[in-house]
Order: C-alpha cells, then structure tokens, then sequence
C-alpha cells in the first residue's frame, strides 16, 4: 500500500531521562475543572459533569521552545495545567482502574485565544479554533507513572517573567484524574498516545511578545516557553 503523498511525521513528545519520545495520538482537555478558575471565568462552580475539548496531537509541543505570537488574536492566555499521558486504551473504565492505563504525567500550557473564544462563547460556535490551533500545548517532558510522586496533591503554578500568576495544588482539581478520565473513557474509547489536559486554577491572564512563561507541578515537571 502507498500514499498519495508522504504521511506527516507521528506528534511526539520527550520523555524524562529517555531518548524514546511519547507517541501522541489525541489531545483531550478538560474544561473548568478547579473551582476558583470557574468562578474567574464568570461560571457557576457548583459542580457539573465535566466537559471536553480537543487540540490536533501536532499542537503538542515540547519545552522549553520558543513560539511565534499566534495569529487572529490580541489577548493570547496562559493556563498552566497537569498533563495525563494515556499508555493502554480502553472504553469504560472503572475509577479505581484509571492508573493502570496511564503512561505517565507531565506539566503544559492550554494556550487559548482568549478573544476569539469569548466571541465562540458569545455566538454559540465551537471553541475549535481558540484552543485548537498551531503550538497550543507546549508540554514538558513525560514522566513515566513510577516516577510521579503523586497524581492528587502538588502545588501547580505558573510565572510570566518571573511574577506568580497562577499557584495552586492540583488537590484543588473538581474532578480527579481517576474520575475525570473515567468519565472521558465513557465518551470515547481511549488510545494508547491520548494526552489530557487536566484543566487550569485561578489567574489566566494575557501574555505577549518577549513574555518567558516558566510553570511546574512539583515533583513532575517544569516547562519554560518564550513568545517571540
Ligand atoms: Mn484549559
């Protein structure tokens, strides 16, 4: 069998201590998954059923880097979020199963055209195109699931040139990784190479050329990206 044309190389990520990169076939996120972020944006935080969005897996991106200001936006927003890394797919998944088809963890940024979502938001359209477009998820290395210390508490944070924008402790999460990705694993049938993005805390705010985002999950990970 050929191609009509050469496939694209396979999106990967690094691999904490491994010159073997993490396959990525999908990238999942949740939405509004820590109460004080909820309430910023203007939501109720009682708390709902989760609900997802996706990136293309090219959107992931390994750190440090550097990136272009996207286009089509003036309010381009950081959110600093845990990352799950699926290793052995399954549908329905039991909550107290989740661990054994996760790969590893990481720490990323769901990067969002804050401007264009509002207007998604306000018109009813899909939010595709605020949060899905070109190095969306710059994403530190993955850590293999032996090594994490701890997938329900860890401060989260996120720094633009230095000054604390985002700190919070993923204990803060509405919906655990246990159950979120459970939940998730209703709707769709998880893969081998699925990423989660695990949803951002309080203090999203705007960055802009020449800003230096660095950001972590103690014990996982830290990442630093520059927006040229
Ligand atoms: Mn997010």
């Amino acid at each position: 069998m050929t191609y009509v044309f050469t496939p694209p190389p396979q999106a990967s990520l690094a691999v904490v201590n491994s010159t073997d990169r993490f396959p990525v076939r999908r990238v999942f996120c949740v939405g509004r998954n820590y109460e004080a972020h909820a309430r910023e944006m203007g939501n109720d935080p009682d708390r709902e059923p989760p609900f997802f969005f996706t990136k293309p897996s090219d959107a992931a991106i390994d750190t440090p880097c550097a990136i272009p200001y996207p286009v089509q936006t003036n309010d381009l927003h950081h959110e600093i979020e845990l990352i799950i890394a699926i290793g052995k797919g399954g549908h329905d998944i039991a909550e107290d199963d989740v661990p054994n088809h996760i790969w590893g963890a990481s720490v990323g940024i769901d990067l969002t055209r804050r401007d264009m979502q509002q207007i998604a938001k306000d018109t009813r359209r899909p939010w595709d195109m605020s949060k899905g477009f070109d190095n969306s998820a710059p994403i530190a290395p993955i850590m293999p699931l032996a090594d994490v210390p701890s997938l329900t508490q860890g401060r989260i944070w996120l720094a633009v040139n230095g000054d604390i924008r985002q700190d919070a402790d993923i204990a803060d999460l509405i919906w655990s990784v246990n159950e979120h990705v459970a939940y998730l694993s209703r709707s769709v049938a998880l893969a081998a190479g699925d990423i989660i993005m695990t949803g951002t805390p309080a203090g999203v705010a705007a960055v802009g050329k020449g800003d230096v985002m660095t950001g972590g999950v103690d014990g996982i990970g830290t990442l630093e990206v520059t927006i040229t």
